[in-house]
């Protein structure tokens, strides 16, 4: 008989959070930490969403999407995860640049880029000034008409590489465009800029097993391998989720699943208003990835200054189009030292990412797709080179994941690495007003994608269920307790 995952689990639970990336993680802890009942439930086998990692033979271990974020993290993890958590992230020091128009390396925070900016491109300081505080100014209330293409032209008009500088690190953390709005650059880069780049030391492996003890302290009750076919609605609210051939009842659901799916696939079009649903037609996803991931065999080593994260091109000018191309110019290139697993073996890991197009992968025969991934990893490694000589013969593992491997593992419709573009998130927002206890917390509108804004998005949203919930379902106070 197969296992049921579901074994013990209630009938009812104030809130049913649907996915367990870390926006669903994290709206689960603080529910729970406020004396809610939740249960989480996530279809992968693992907890994390594209917060992952993979082992490989050899004592290789992968993360998928641990490589960088800003330094408000340690805060946010501090107030709504644990001390722990917070004191286990650490910066990154090498971050570089190597492409046709400039090689450099820096700690990619508004000092050193400051520096650069006035020393080494000619910028005046005045101007370099003016437009952090321009991006740093920057809120989701602002106009949002401007597009990033605009803001460059505003203050560095006609300096190609100053907008490349700028804008490439940005396009790789969550995909977006010259053509979107300022707001979604201005925020994502001035959390940039507040102090450089971070990660977390022990690993995703180690982030998430903390975070899921966290969760059970708290009392989440947290099912692996159980996937939400419906949610399901009557009388204009939230009333249950049909899960592995059960229905469980609940006052509110946290979808952290894609937005378009939970709309279109886990409640269904015919629940929503007929405008609410065309503006959910209207929204944009965000691209997906490829990444190809390698292991140096036992004793080889990667030296130091190579640095942390290397973005690399060979493209003669930045274009958002050609960071998307199947034709592969421009991709970062993660290197991973023993000491982001001071624990685990000595291993030195490599993870070249790439923006990619779902379509370009959609449609091939299985027989061209293995081909693709060939030539993607072919093509990787001779850029890898460049970077560590005699890469080829010193590898120990070698594989890629592509758009159609991102969909599989967590349903993010079209394999979106980012969620939505910004138009997400006012759909996202507007939920709650279409159904009673419906809520979304999963990576919408480029500023609430990342791990930082998935887990800052997971907060407010709940927030917004506990609101909701202290009208719709109060908690019993100390005198309406049985003795
Ligand atoms: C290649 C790559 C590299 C990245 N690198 C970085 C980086 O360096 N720094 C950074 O800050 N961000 C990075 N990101 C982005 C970041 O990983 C994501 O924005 C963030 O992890 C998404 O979190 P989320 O809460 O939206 O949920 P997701 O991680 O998208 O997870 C959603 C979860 O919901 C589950 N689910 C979906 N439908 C159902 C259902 N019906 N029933 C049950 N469960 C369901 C899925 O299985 C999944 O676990 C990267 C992303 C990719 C793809």
């Amino acid at each position: 008989m197969p296992k049921d995952f579901l074994q013990g689990a209630k009938s009812h639970y104030d809130v049913i959070v649907i996915g367990s990336g870390l926006g669903g993680l994290t709206a689960a802890n603080v529910l729970a930490r406020e004396g809610r009942s939740v249960l989480l439930l996530e279809q992968h086998y693992k907890l994390g969403g594209l917060a992952t990692w993979f082992k490989r033979p050899g004592g290789h271990l992968f993360d998928i999407s641990l490589h960088g974020f800003p330094h408000g993290m340690i805060k946010s993890c501090r107030r709504y995860w644990t001390n722990e958590i917070a004191d286990s992230i650490i910066q990154l020091h090498g971050v570089r640049f190597d492409n046709p128009m400039f090689s450099l390396t820096t700690t990619f925070d508004r000092n050193d880029f400051t520096k650069l900016l006035v020393e080494r491109f000619g910028v005046e300081g005045t101007t370099v000034k003016a437009f952090f505080d321009t991006a740093r100014g920057m809120n989701f209330y602002d106009d949002q008409t401007m597009t990033t293409g605009e803001l460059f032209q505003k203050f560095f008009p006609g300096r190609e590489d100053v907008v490349r500088l700028l804008m490439e690190p940005i396009t790789y953390a969550n995909g977006s465009t010259l053509e979107d709005p300022a707001i979604t650059y201005g925020i994502v880069f001035s959390n940039f800029m507040a102090k450089g780049v971070f990660t977390f030391q022990g690993g995703t492996d180690q982030l998430v097993k903390s975070m899921q003890q966290e969760m059970e302290r708290n009392g989440v009750d947290i099912r692996i391998n159980s996937l939400v076919d419906k949610v399901n609605v009557a009388g204009g609210r939230v009333k249950s989720v049909s899960v592995n051939g059960r229905e469980i009842t609940t006052d509110a659901v946290v979808s952290n699943g894609n937005l378009k799916g939970t709309i279109f696939q886990l409640v269904g079009a015919d629940k929503f208003d007929r405008d609410f649903v065309e503006q959910a037609n209207a929204v944009r996803l965000n691209n997906s990835s490829t990444q190809v991931y390698m292991a140096l065999k036992p004793g080889e080593t990667i030296d130091r200054d190579t640095g942390d994260l290397l973005f690399c091109s060979t493209a003669p000018l930045f274009r958002t189009d050609l960071l998307l191309s199947r034709h592969i110019t421009s991709r970062t290139f993660s290197f991973y030292y023993p000491g982001i697993r001071p624990a685990g073996k000595p291993r030195y890991l490599i993870v070249s990412s790439t923006n990619a197009n779902y379509d370009d992968w959609a449609h091939l025969s299985p027989e061209e797709y293995e081909l693709s991934k060939q030539d993607l990893i072919e093509d990787t490694l001779n850029h890898l080179e460049k970077y560590v000589p005699n890469c080829r013969e010193r590898l120990d593992h070698v594989e890629a994941a592509t758009p159609l491997t991102f969909e599989h593992y967590t349903r993010h419709v079209a394999g979106s690495s980012f969620g939505t573009k910004f138009e997400g998130l006012a759909v996202s927002r507007a939920l709650p007003e279409q159904i009673a206890g419906l809520y979304h917390a999963g990576s919408c509108g480029i500023i609430m994608s990342g791990w930082l804004g998935t887990i800052n998005y997971g907060v407010i949203v709940a927030n917004d269920v506990l609101n909701y919930l202290s009208k719709a379902a109060p908690l019993p106070t100390p005198a309406t307790l049985s003795p």
